[in-house]
This record gives C-alpha cells, sequence and structure tokens, in this order.
C-alpha cells in the first residue's frame, strides 16, 4: 500500500516524538514565557485595585500606566490614546457602535468590507437594525479593498470607515495609508482592526491618520482576554457600558492588571523582535508555499501572492474538503485551520473566500496554516510532506475528485 505508507511514517514519527507542530497562530498564540513572568507577581503580590488609593491601588495604577506606555510605544501612539478592553471582539465593538452613536447628528452611514472579522460584520448588522446604513465594499480576488470603490462609496452623511488591516483568513494586507488619507480628507473617522497586525508588522497609528484601531493580546503572544482600542485625541466617542467611569470613562470595569501587564510585555517583546521575526516567517512561509504548490496538483494560494501577513498561507485544493483535510492534518500532529465549515445540511464556505469570488467547489478545500514563532524549517518541511500525503489521500477517496 505504497499510498499510505508515507503517512504512516510520518504518524509514527509523530506519536513516536509525541511532538505536535502548531501552525494555527492567527486562531491564538501562547503565552510567550517572558508574559507570564511578567504577569505572575500581579496575581500573587500586587493584587490590589487600580482605583484604591493605597499602597497596594498605587502598585496596580503604576502597572497599568507602565503598560499603556509599551502599547503606545508599539503603534507609535501616546499612552492616554489607549484605552483596554476585554480583547478584539470587544475593541470592535466600542469602536464601531461608540463611534456611530456619538456621531449620528452628523449622519448614520457606514462603511466597512466584505471580509471584515465577524466582531465587524455582527456589530455592523445590528447597527443596521438601530437605523444606520451599512455599505460592505467589495474586494478584488486577491482581498484587497480598491480606493476607487471606497472613495465612489463614500455619502455626504458618511460617519465612520472600518477596514481591517490584515485580514485572519487569507492574510493580506490592506493599504491603510492611502484610506487613512482618503478618510481624513473627507473628514471621516476611520478605525481599523488590526488584531492580525499589531505585532507582526509596524503599525503606526500617526502615519496612517487611523482615529481607531483594535488590539488582541492572545494574538502577539500575550494573554487571552485582553485587548486595547487606541481612540486618537479629540474623536468622539461614547461608551458602550456604564459603571465606575474606568479608563477615562470610556471603558468602566475594574482593570485586569495581571492581563495588562502581559499585553504591555507581549507589545515590548514584539517591538524588540518583530522585523526579525517577520523575516524568519517570511522565508519560512515561502518554503512552504513553494513545496506544496509544486508538489500538489490543482492547488493554488489564496489571498495577496505579496501584500500578505509574514506567517499567513491560505492554500486551495480542488477535490478536498478542508475539514477532512485538517483531520487528516491533526492525526499528523499538525494543527491548521480551513475557511469551510461542513453544518449538518450543507458545506458553508467562509465569507472571505466567497468575497474573493470563489465558487463552492474551488472554496470548500482551503486550508490555513499560519506559522509562529515555536516554527521550524523541519515543521514546515513535515507539515509540507504531511500536507501532500494527506491530499493524495483524500483525493483517493472523494466523491468530488478526479478517479
Ligand atoms: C482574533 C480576531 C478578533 C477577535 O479578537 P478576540 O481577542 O479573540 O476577541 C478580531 N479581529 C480579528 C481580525 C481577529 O483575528
Amino acid at each position: 500500500m505504497p499510498l499510505y505508507k508515507g503517512i504512516y511514517d510520518i504518524t509514527i514519527v509523530k506519536m513516536n516524538s509525541m511532538k505536535r507542530i502548531y501552525m494555527d497562530h492567527a486562531a491564538t498564540t501562547p503565552l510567550a514565557p517572558e508574559v507570564l513572568e511578567a504577569m505572575i507577581p500581579y496575581f500573587t503580590d500586587y493584587y490590589g485595585n487600580a482605583s484604591s488609593l493605597h499602597s497596594f491601588g498605587r502598585e496596580a495604577k503604576e502597572a497599568l500606566e507602565d503598560a499603556r506606555i509599551k502599547i503606545a510605544r508599539l503603534i507609535n501612539a501616546e499612552p492616554s490614546e489607549i484605552f483596554f478592553t476585554s480583547g478584539g471582539t470587544e475593541s470592535d465593538n466600542l469602536a464601531l457602535k461608540g463611534i456611530a452613536r456619538r456621531n449620528r447628528k452628523k449622519g448614520n452611514h457606514i462603511i466597512t468590507s466584505s471580509i471584515e472579522h465577524p466582531a465587524i460584520l455582527e456589530v455592523c448588522k445590528v447597527l443596521a437594525k438601530q437605523g444606520f446604513e451599512v455599505t460592505y465594499l467589495p474586494v478584488t480576488k486577491e482581498g484587497l479593498v480598491e480606493l476607487t470603490t471606497l472613495e465612489s462609496a463614500i455619502r455626504k452623511d458618511t460617519i465612520l470607515i472600518s477596514i481591517m488591516h490584515a485580514n485572519n483568513e487569507i492574510g493580506t494586507i490592506q493599504p491603510l495609508n492611502e484610506i487613512g488619507g482618503i478618510a481624513k480628507e473627507r473628514n471621516i473617522n476611520f478605525h481599523s482592526d488590526a488584531v492580525q497586525t499589531v505585532g507582526k508588522i509596524p503599525v503606526d497609528v500617526k502615519s496612517i491618520g487611523v482615529d481607531a484601531l483594535s488590539i488582541s493580546g492572545h494574538k502577539l503572544y500575550g494573554p487571552k482576554g485582553i485587548g486595547v482600542l487606541f481612540v486618537r485625541k479629540g474623536v468622539k466617542i461614547e461608551s458602550i457600558q456604564q459603571g465606575g467611569g474606568h479608563e477615562n470613562g470610556l471603558r468602566s470595569g475594574t482593570e485586569n492588571i495581571p492581563g495588562i501587564v502581559g499585553l504591555g510585555r507581549a507589545a515590548e517583546l514584539a517591538r524588540n523582535t518583530m522585523l526579525d521575526e517577520s523575516k524568519r516567517l517570511t522565508a519560512l512561509r515561502d518554503h512552504l508555499k513553494d513545496f506544496v504548490l509544486n508538489r500538489i496538483e490543482e492547488s493554488w494560494l489564496n489571498g495577496h501572492p505579496t501584500k500578505r501577513l509574514p506567517n499567513n498561507l491560505n492554500f486551495g485544493f480542488k477535490y478536498i474538503e478542508g475539514e477532512s483535510l485538517l483531520l487528516y492534518l491533526d492525526a499528523l500532529g499538525i494543527a491548521a485551520s480551513t475557511g469551510s465549515a461542513c453544518s449538518s445540511k450543507k458545506l458553508s464556505a467562509s465569507h472571505v473566500l466567497t468575497a474573493i469570488g470563489l465558487q463552492p467547489e474551488y472554496s470548500h478545500g482551503s486550508l490555513r496554516i499560519t506559522l509562529g514563532q515555536s516554527n521550524t524549517l523541519d515543521d514546515v518541511d513535515l507539515a509540507g510532506q504531511a500536507i501532500e500525503q494527506s491530499v493524495i489521500r483524500l483525493r483517493k477517496m472523494s466523491a468530488l475528485g478526479p478517479r
């Protein structure tokens, strides 16, 4: 059974070494050891409430402000423009609801893209029910928002543009500086979900001219359940939850000091290592891309060939169902992701793959590999072999496939 031998060999290697290879860093990243180390004292010794006036409170407050400075530095913001939230989802909710509602007297039109994260798209649905009008910009087949399309969507009553920096599925990086320029020229608030870029590629809020920008801790080797919304000084935004008036009144709730300290440390580490790490990951990414595309027939890369995240690959394989491929890879110790989800009745393609124009037969066999700090050249080679073997095996069994 030569067909199965390859996959069998890999399985044995994996089981003997008990090594699993994590290649799903767009879903979440492991906590950096330095981050954990920085956080621990804030669970054990420095547990004060940052609002308290005693020394315990002052210690917490000091750590809070120190983290604010570190995050501001990473994105070239002022510390007073950094607001802590519970993560990327909350930051997106706060930005969209907070800016839309506060600026409602000026207009009720919002522009976003059709490939945003659900944390944007689902909020837009709610806002639409509350009387806002939302335009969803189409994208090119590489996943880019076109500036001319954006410009022609702008109306007199447009109050907010929200375009993500890089897409979490296909990795395409949008021309944020140009979008920021257009928004500024028309005096429209501009928000960007930069959860996938902050810590991976340089993000400079001043040069982009962005008014609000979302960050999530667990996407940059920080903890889960902590995030940041950058809000440029002077931007009109209202809070979406009421309480004790923390975070300058924008986000009430006792601050998650260990999480905040962790995110601050993660931001500091990212700032120091980002350039070298992104070069390393780009080389690994391209190595794996070449292997897969050269070895597997009827395979292709979704997303933009060059304007893409250094760690992202999104492959398409004809005659394959993405979830089956994931399970095969998982059995070989490789953790990845797919854009196709098999619900009970129908195969549903990701909204992103649909938006870049893939027909169902081309979007069902998608595989997202997102590399990270732990991945080596050996890992990438093993992943390439595992993908090749799995695709061959699945195609042999496939009802869709060539016989
Ligand atoms: C992960 C992610 C989010 C959500 O962040 P959480 O911290 O998990 O809530 C939002 N947008 C993008 C692009 C993401 O990748």
